[in-house]
């Protein structure tokens, strides 16, 4: 039964309202950009929109989030913005997770989604983002801002396109280099803070970023082209529109190679109590009794003194997406300063083997890496358990272009 007020919409020569109601994305940032993108979304009925920032709503943010009001100030952003999009349209399913992006999200979820929408400010979530949506073949329509500009580029799940990763420059990399340096830093520039923007620029940029996947929902080429490998920038000063082709760089060390999950060995989801489970139960089903498991996030389990050499063990063993972490972390012997030791394989002689993945930090339907240690393998894993949003739980992995 069509509802009155998707009328008009259907009377759009080629829109159809039956795709855009199964449609899935994932909006990462719920800044500016973000709110603009979750609005377009709703107004069209689209079905089921995953909304991921750890940030909290400021008066600051009022001016140009179209989502937030003065009571939502101290609230989660994304459970803010999930109540707003339910009084423009109930029949968009918002749901929100509150958190960084890599311990939200597992790469099964960007699996089971048919567009990544970023609305992020800085390279580490763009690369994170673009990994993630690479990887499991999903489209990743990434937003950009400044006052004057609104910049979007489109990145197709294929192994042919540009990545983002391919249009980085040594200023960027140097630039991430030093966000890793201090998370602190980083955190605060994570989401949509750090340049000077308005709503006029996240208005226009956010209805040219939900058109593209509009268009890639109905899977027309001849008749709704989306522009995968191209980058389209908007002059708001000089009311200009641009159109480059973005370069793929065979040098690229970002590259995604889309892949999916390889079927669960026997007792795989019976073996999600911990890692040491996990890996038994992978060594069993491929008769290799030294294969391990690599992690897409590294865990810290020891710390070692720079001064006096001290080794600690880490009392809350949890994975981390690269940044040091934030804690006090100097050394109990001599008070020094310390380096963690990161490791993301599972052998079964780690410290840790006794914790599931989740009490580590990996978010529901993360991917691991199976295989022999020194052989460079790409079978994937989806760690078994079903996240708790029961939106999300019953959602499948869909087949993808
Ligand atoms: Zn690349
Ligand atoms: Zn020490």
């Amino acid at each position: 039964m069509m509802n009155e007020r998707y009328a008009q919409l259907s009377s759009v020569q080629w829109w159809r309202q039956d795709l855009l109601k199964t449609a899935r994305a994932i909006v990462v940032g719920a800044g500016a950009l973000g709110n603009e993108v979750v609005k377009n979304l709703a107004l069209l009925g689209w079905g089921t929109v995953v909304l991921i920032d750890f940030d909290r709503v400021e008066s600051g943010n009022l001016g140009k989030s179209v989502l937030f009001t003065e009571k939502d100030i101290g609230r989660p952003k994304v459970v803010a913005a999930r109540a707003a999009a339910a009084r423009i349209n109930p029949d968009c399913t918002v749901v929100p997770l509150d958190g960084e992006l890599r311990a939200v999200a597992g790469a099964g979820l960007f699996a089971r989604m048919d567009v990544a929408f970023g609305c992020v400010d800085n390279a580490a979530a763009r690369i994170a983002l673009g990994q993630l949506a690479g990887l499991t073949g999903c489209l990743f329509v990434d937003g950009g801002l400044t006052a004057w500009e609104g910049v979007l580029r489109l990145y197709a799940p294929d192994d042919t396109s540009p990545c983002y990763g391919c249009t980085l420059t040594e200023e960027d990399l140097a630039d991430l280099t030093l966000r890793h340096s201090c998370l602190a830093y980083a955190r605060r520039a994570q989401y949509g803070q750090g340049v000077p923007t308005t709503a006029l620029g996240a208005s226009v940029t956010a209805a040219l970023m939900v058109q593209q996947a509009v268009k890639w929902i109905h899977d027309d080429p001849e008749t709704l082209p989306v522009p995968v490998g191209e980058e389209i920038r908007v002059d708001l000063a000089d009311d200009r529109y641009f159109r480059i082709a973005l370069p793929r760089r065979e040098d690229c060390w970002l590259h995604p190679r889309t892949s999916s999950p390889a079927p669960a060995p026997a007792d795989w989801d019976r073996a999600d109590t911990d890692w040491a489970g996990l890996l038994s139960s992978w060594r069993d089903a491929t008769d290799q009794p030294d294969a391990v498991l690599r992690l897409p996030m590294e865990l810290n389990a020891r710390v070692t003194c720079l001064q006096c050499g001290a080794v600690r063990a880490v009392d809350h063993i949890q994975a981390s997406s690269g940044s040091p972490g934030d804690k006090d972390n100097s050394c109990s012997e001599c008070g020094g300063r310390t380096v963690p030791d990161l490791s993301n394989v599972v052998t079964g002689d780690e410290t840790w083997t006794g914790l599931s993945p989740r009490a580590t930090g990996f978010p529901p339907w993360s991917w691991v890496q199976a295989g022999l240690l020194g052989v460079d393998t790409v079978v994937h894993l989806e760690l078994p358990g079903a996240p708790p949003e029961p939106e999300l739980a019953g959602l499948d992995p869909r087949g993808r272009k």
